[in-house]
């Protein structure tokens, strides 16, 4: 019978540990230099891969999405009874968006958005996910006192207002639909747009500024 000694088991142990990054960035690191070893990927595709998600989708897809429904009420009514198929019209449908719900603020009842599991995010029309929603802070406080938390993001909600947790999957996103700032009638699309916070289609802003205008 093989000999069991924790002393050496646990030198062992430690020996393995200290060969491997602490930091989860040098895991990456060292995960994506073997797969560009092995040509499964290549460093070209990675980066242009994070600048899609980082600049060209960001929030921007989101907020052209909530722009139009606030400008077109037939186009708002699609998004409300099928978000993916109405992002899709848009030309907006990726790998996240497969079934999107869009939930509507108005003036007495606010929605937000969390992953209690992991950190499920629209990718497909927000981008890459802000940090904060993926820590386990956000994601166990939200829904115990959403109140408190959504303070925190400086969104102060009055007692009659309702507050409604929708708690993503895998197979179901959301989109919080803001409401439309004040005083913004004659904006085109494009302009209503730059108003559209990331946050706001999250959940955790709720009063647009207009920039002053
Ligand atoms: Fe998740």
């Amino acid at each position: 019978m093989p000999s069991f000694d924790p002393k050496k088991i646990t030198k062992i142990h430690q020996h393995l540990h200290s060969h491997l990054p602490s930091d989860p960035a040098l895991r990456v690191k060292a995960l994506e230099t073997i797969l560009v070893e092995k040509g499964l990927v290549n460093s070209e595709n990675i980066d242009r891969w994070v600048e899609v998600y980082a600049d060209d989708i960001g929030p921007k897809r989101g907020a052209h999405v909530v722009a139009r429904a606030w400008t077109d009420p037939a186009f708002k009514a699609r998004l409300l009874a099928d978000g993916s198929k109405a992002v899709g019209e848009m030309g907006y449908a990726g790998p996240a968006s497969g079934h999107l719900k869009a939930v509507e603020n108005t003036a007495d009842s606010h929605n937000v958005v969390v992953c209690t599991l992991c950190s499920c995010y629209p990718f497909a029309i927000l981008g890459m996910a802000p940090n904060w929603y993926k820590t386990a802070a956000y994601r166990s406080r939200v829904v115990r006192e959403p109140r408190a938390v959504l303070a925190e993001f400086g969104v102060e909600l009055s007692e009659d207002t309702a507050v409604h947790v929708w708690d993503s999957t895998a197979e179901l996103r959301y989109l919080v639909i803001p409401e439309r700032p004040a005083g913004t009638d004659g904006m085109t699309v494009d302009e209503l747009a730059k108003l559209v916070t990331r946050n706001s289609m999250i959940g955790t802003d709720r009063d647009l500024k207009t920039g002053g205008v």
